[in-house]
């Protein structure tokens, strides 16, 4: 199984520090507003990650921080007149109640970073020590210019920070150098949360509170370190000068794993532009599997684009698998029902459907004699192996429905292969987080003999020279995500 590192730039056969473990963490959310969509698109990734990473063997512990202390919360929390806290608590709740929605349900612990203050003000009182940080009035900062391979991971270099600097501190060594420890003393901040420190009263920079976790429960070093593209430079980068420089050990992580952007409509989506969708308002239109099915549409590491038109596609396409799972089942049931099976088979399909989920591991679906589903199961694994490529591995499943369709109508597929087939549904659907055995709200079978009507409807006009006609049609469904062959 390979795994691209954004480290190294390129795909790497993924071995581990400890057997079958793997500790992986991802950059938790600042909680002071709802999600957006972008959220979503990372965490429904890290959660596919996860769970295929579980369904190879591997035991993965998934570690996730909470930033509840930090500027943008402090702010918000003074326009609406609260405590900062209790801001944080509703938006940490909001957060987990969206991930759970989502069927992002993989993270093992969520860390919040004012949960793990000792850690924080150790790990910067050791950075001291070692002399990689110094103390002024107004805090303590890393002195980026003493870890020589600052950048390493964005490549960039040091005069690059200079526009990433928020704080303008003529008590800084270096403009460079930012801040571990912030002292918060004083009646300009007045009303702030504050922790004691040997520094005086204050809070924690951003950077130290991942660090500061991940050595709690991973040390030094851990297998898998995860986010979004936006936060190599300068997050990621002045996250391994604070590990690397405390703990004198190298690397922090074997892989560095990067999610791509999310455009709305080929725009990049901020509140300014008017184009900021959190995940509330997305799922009042769409359902959870239409998006995690959208999300999964594109691999990890490239951009999305976000559309209606896409997501009306993404929503017609889990249809199209739960629809054949449906035609699937009933096929089997025909079977059951006509006495064609075997006593053991009989058994397995009295239980009930939650039951016969565990029995289908008895029908091995890698190697039948059933060619269309070997090709298919073939290139979703090898897809999947080859750096989580989602939208390849999908992209095996519709030929070899339509092709199937056609044999369970002549019933040309044996009743174990059926099984088989269910089988690998089912762990398609684990790896996806999206139940495609559970078809139960559809309404779909209607909706295919509708296009069919359309279909053919469009073949007459197109027979009668009706071009406009047929192409408005046309267009229409595919606003609609129909995707239409003439
Ligand atoms: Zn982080």
């Amino acid at each position: 199984m390979k795994i691209y590192s954004t480290m190294s730039r390129e795909k790497e056969d993924l071995k581990t520090l400890f057997k079958d473990k793997i500790k992986l963490f991802v950059c938790g959310p600042t909680v002071y507003d709802d999600a957006h969509i972008g959220h979503g698109r990372t965490y429904i990734s890290f959660d596919m990650i996860k769970r295929y990473l579980e369904f190879k063997g591997y035991s993965v512990f998934y570690l996730q921080n909470i930033t509840d202390v930090d500027d943008k919360i402090i702010n918000r929390s003074k326009e609406r007149n609260i405590e900062s806290s209790q801001l944080a608590r509703k938006y940490e709740k909001r957060f987990i109640e969206d991930m759970a929605t989502l069927n992002v349900t993989s993270v093992n612990y969520f860390a919040r970073a004012t949960d793990h203050m000792d850690e924080i003000i150790d790990q910067i009182q050791r950075l001291v020590d070692k002399g990689f940080a110094y103390v002024t009035e107004t805090g303590v900062y890393f002195e980026v210019s003493k870890f020589d391979e600052f950048g390493k991971l964005s490549n960039r270099n040091i005069e690059e920070l200079e526009t990433h600097r928020i704080d303008v501190d003529d008590s800084k060594r270096s403009s460079n150098d930012f801040a571990l420890w912030k002292n918060r003393e004083g009646e300009e901040f007045a009303g702030e949360p504050v922790w004691d420190s040997p520094w005086g009263k204050g809070r924690p920079g951003w950077h130290i509170e991942d660090t500061a976790i991940t050595e709690k429960y991973f040390g030094a070093q851990y297998d898998i370190h995860g986010g979004g593209l936006d936060l190599i430079f300068p997050h990621h980068d002045a996250e391994i000068a604070q590990i690397e420089a405390v703990s004198g050990k190298s690397p922090l992580v074997q892989y560095w794993m990067h999610t791509g952007f999310l455009n709305v409509s080929g725009e990049k989506m901020s509140k300014s532009l008017g184009n900021f969708i959190t995940i509330r308002e997305l799922l009042k239109e769409y359902s959870p599997e239409t998006f995690r099915f959208f999300v999964l549409l594109t691999h990890y590491r490239s951009p999305i684009d976000f559309s209606e038109v896409s997501l009306h596609q993404a929503e017609r396409n889990v249809s199209r698998i739960k629809n054949y799972i449906e035609a699937l089942d009933e096929a089997i049931a025909a079977e059951y029902e006509k006495g064609n099976v075997s006593d053991n088979i009989a058994e397995i399909l009295s239980l009930d459907e939650s039951e016969i989920r565990e029995e289908l591991l008895e029908f091995n679906y890698h190697g039948t004699a059933y060619e269309a589903f070997d090709e298919c199961v073939d290139q979703f694994f090898t897809s999947m192996d080859d750096d989580f490529s989602t939208p390849k591995a999908i992209a095996a499943i519709f030929p070899f429905i339509k092709q199937s369709n056609k044999d369970l109508e002549e019933r040309k597929i044996s009743i174990e292969d059926m099984l088989a087939v269910k089988h690998f549904f089912a762990d398609v659907s684990e790896i996806l987080g999206i139940d495609f055995l559970d078809y139960k709200d559809e309404t779909s079978a209607n909706d295919e003999a509708l296009l069919e009507i359309i279909a053919d409807v469009r073949a007459k006009l197109r027979a009668e020279k009706k071009y406009d006609l047929s192409d408005d049609i046309r267009d229409k469904l595919v606003q609609l995500g129909i995707e239409v062959s003439d």
